[in-house]
């Protein structure tokens, strides 16, 4: 039976654990050839072993995407077997610390900044020539309402979402006369370690297990998704625009 992925090819970055993991794990399952980016070994080969069980394939890139030169060799390793990418899923992130912008450590800044945010501008700009060889190229970058609110306390983390959702609309507005299409995503509260670290306090029993926002997901990285630009809101499940100038 034909899968709705079959013969597409999907970088997934942070795909050891978490939302990255069960996306990369839904997206192999549907026939895509899921390249699994992330640095825990343990994490991508469980993710493997998933995969295989449910007949699809992977390639595991065990990497720090601080590692910004290896992103690039990641383009032209891909570019070496398929000559074509159809999804690239910025997924992974860091919250960094919580705690006055004046007492955050400047290395604690430049990692959240480094893995948020350029790490997602080198991954485009390693991968975007790949994305325009398929027919229906589609790129998602997870996001988080921290970009608006901008709470005390979450600097590194809320500036580097507001950086990653104007480098993603920028490359949706140079994408919008080719197939391509380019969207975020705001998960909202997700059962993972990442808000486990935000909230200690907080019942994960709670929140919604990441597998639930899956489905959505699927359907943005789908050729028949039309949107570009726009932002996905997992607690309202609305896609969202952006306020557009015209030039
Ligand atoms: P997790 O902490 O569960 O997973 C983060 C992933 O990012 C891991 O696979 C981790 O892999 C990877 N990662 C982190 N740093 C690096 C690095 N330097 N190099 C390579 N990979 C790295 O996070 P979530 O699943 O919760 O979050 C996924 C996305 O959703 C993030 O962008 C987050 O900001 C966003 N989000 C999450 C919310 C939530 O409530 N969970 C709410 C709003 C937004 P490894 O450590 O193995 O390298």
């Amino acid at each position: 039976m034909e899968k709705r992925f079959d013969g597409r090819v999907a970088v997934v970055t942070g795909a050891s654990r978490g939302i990255g993991y069960q996306l990369a794990k839904a997206l192999g399952a549907a026939g895509a050839h899921v390249v699994a980016v992330a640095r825990t070994v343990g994490g991508l080969e469980e993710l493997d072993d998933d995969i295989k069980a449910a007949g699809g394939t992977a390639t595991l890139v065990p990497l720090d995407l601080r590692d910004f030169e290896a992103l690039d060799r990641l383009g032209a390793a891909i570019f070496e077997r398929w000559k074509k990418l159809d999804m690239l899923v910025g997924n992974a992130g860091v919250l960094g610390t919580l705690s006055p912008l004046g007492h955050v450590e400047p290395k604690v800044f430049d990692e959240v900044m480094a893995v948020n945010v350029t790490a997602n501008w080198r991954l485009i700009r390693s991968l975007d020539p790949l994305l325009r060889q398929s027919d229906a190229g589609r790129a998602l970058f997870l996001s988080s309402g921290a970009a608006h609110k901008c709470k005390a306390y979450w600097g590194p983390y809320s500036i580097s979402k507001a950086a990653l959702e104007a480098l993603v609309r920028t490359y949706a507005a140079e994408t919008r006369q080719t197939p391509i299409r380019v969207n975020l995503v705001n998960p909202g509260p997700m059962r993972t370690a990442m808000r486990a670290k935000a909230m200690p306090g907080e019942d994960p029993a709670s929140l919604p297990e990441p597998a639930a926002i899956v489905p959505a997901l699927l359907d943005l990285l789908a050729p028949d998704c039309t949107d570009s630009g726009r932002l996905y809101d997992f607690p309202s499940k609305e896609m969202r625009d952006f306020p557009q100038v015209v030039s």
